[in-house]
């Protein structure tokens, strides 16, 4: 049962052949028996995931249950839910329980969806192996003595060993890719103001986007089709119809033009990772599709202006975590000042410490304009480029990630070779567009994530365009040997 897929599930509830309760304890099963291996779950609620399957049901008996009703999710632990803990990774939300549910909880539940629990992140997203998560390092389910990606990580690695059969993730700068590139499962990110980022604890604002981590493009287009959708709570959530993304999956991709850009096949690109992207891309080729060489000039900015903006805003975004308004309060405080220094110097860990600097002092005075308005235009530079490509190409492809999962603790001591593992990905979120990694094959036995970007709320054509390489290979099919 737990190698089906959500629309396998779907259509077994809807035949009678389980209950959501029968479902969810099969994976509540899988938890408890197998996580302890990977870490990869913060929280796990099953009272309430079975209370959940069980109204599921009945709703079901009467006639009115959706796709997803009755099927387990496992939600990241960055997303409010009322009555359950959201740490978001650190210590200084620890014991945090949020008054309300994010939108896309609400939205979940509306659908009738049972949430088996809340999965480990790295601290407040910040992080490209799940190190930096106060609970610990998650595990990859393929070798496990490797990271699984980051900041979805536990998502990516419960999706992947068939602890709950999609997850939710974020995704400010490559957190819903690279990990399901490093753990061989489905990921999107949207369009920025597709999703609603209400009650989503905020990293970096004009970046964060939520997006479904899944087994296949089919069920990514299932998620969607809940999570998307203008909010009158988040005013850059975007007024645009939500189309039915499962609409297009079938339509032929004869004559799509594929662009790929000449700067994600140089310097830096693993050649086992580099190898398999062309074998795909020959796939693409095959089923009708041209090829094009493309160039985005702009890629080598990505990553340093990113890394000017996101801590900029973050630095804003966790000033409230100050032990007053929320967070980690000290023992005993002998002034404010005192309060506040180690509040905030206990509840938070390194990563975030160092990016609180970086941003605190990208936006002081005297330095604003020489950093902070820089980034911004150089943004503005990258977002171009992106726009002219698709002047001449309807989707652009190349790797998700530089390199196959790293070893835990390999690139703790050299941050800039771990921001270096976003450089694909980044340039996406600057521009504000949508992105998907999809399982391509191995290298090195380790799976490896195709990257495919789209144009401004083309979710539909990347799904499609997905859903058709998932129609012809099975790599997305394939199983971690201590978890099939
Ligand atoms: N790895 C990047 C960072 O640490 C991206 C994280 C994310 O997308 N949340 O900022």
């Amino acid at each position: 049962m737990y190698n089906k897929t959500i629309a396998e599930l779907s259509a077994g509830l809807e035949a009678g052949e389980f209950s959501s309760v029968e479902l969810t304890q099969v994976y509540l099963d899988r938890i408890n028996s197998l996580d302890e291996q990977l870490n990869s779950f913060i929280t796990v609620t099953p009272e309430r995931a079975l209370e959940q399957a069980k109204n599921a049901d009945i709703q079901r008996a009467a006639g009115n249950a959706g796709i997803l009703n009755g099927i387990p999710l496992a939600q990241k632990d960055i997303f409010c839910t009322k009555d359950v803990k959201t740490s978001c990774g650190s210590k200084m939300l620890d014991p945090f329980i949020s008054p309300y549910n994010a939108t896309t909880i609400n939205k979940f539940n509306d659908s009738g969806a049972v949430m088996l629990g809340k999965t480990n992140m790295d601290e407040f997203a910040m992080g490209s192996s799940n190190e930096t998560s106060w609970y610990g390092p998650v595990k990859n389910p393929w070798k496990q003595d490797a990271v699984p990606g980051g900041s979805s990580g536990g998502s990516a690695a419960a999706v992947a060993a068939r602890l709950a059969p999609a997850a939710t993730g974020t995704d400010t700068g490559g957190s819903i890719r690279q990990p399901a590139s490093f753990c061989g499962i489905t990921g999107l990110k949207p369009t920025y103001g597709r999703v609603s980022r209400y009650g989503m604890i905020a990293f970096a604002s004009s970046l964060d986007q939520a997006g479904p981590m899944t087994r296949t493009a089919e069920d990514a287009a299932l998620m969607l089709n809940v999570m998307a959708g203008m909010d009158p709570r988040d005013s850059t959530s975007v007024d645009e119809a939500v189309p039915d993304y499962t609409a297009n999956l079938n339509d032929s991709i004869e004559g799509l033009k594929i662009g790929l850009p000449k700067e994600y096949f140089s310097e830096g690109l693993d050649d086992s990772v580099a190898k398999v992207i062309e074998s795909a891309v020959k796939e693409y080729e095959k089923m009708g599709a041209v090829i094009k060489e493309i160039s985005l000039p702009t890629s080598n900015l990505a990553v340093p202006t990113y890394y000017i903006i996101a801590p900029s805003e973050c630095s804003s975004n966790l000033s409230r975590m100050d032990g007053v308004r929320f967070g980690h309060r000290c023992k005993d405080p002998k002034d404010l000042n005192d309060l506040y220094i180690r509040s905030r110097g206990e509840g938070f860990g390194p990563e975030v410490k160092r990016r609180i600097l970086v941003g605190t002092y990208a936006l002081s005075e005297g330095f604003y304009d020489a950093y902070y308005v820089k980034a911004q235009k150089t943004r503005r530079l990258i977002a171009n480029d992106f726009n002219q490509a698709f002047d001449d190409v309807d989707v652009i492809m190349g790797p998700a990630a530089p390199s196959t999962a790293f070893n835990i603790g390999e690139l703790t001591d050299d941050p800039i070779t771990m921001y270096l593992s976003d450089i694909y990905t980044i340039a996406v979120n600057l521009a504000g567009l949508p992105g998907m990694s999809i399982p391509a094959g191995f290298a090195n036995d380790m799976p490896v994530g195709l990257q495919l970007i789209g144009k401004h709320f083309a979710e539909s054509k990347l799904l499609n365009v997905a859903h058709q390489f998932q129609k012809e290979t099975d790599w997305h099919l394939k199983a971690p040997a201590s978890f099939k």
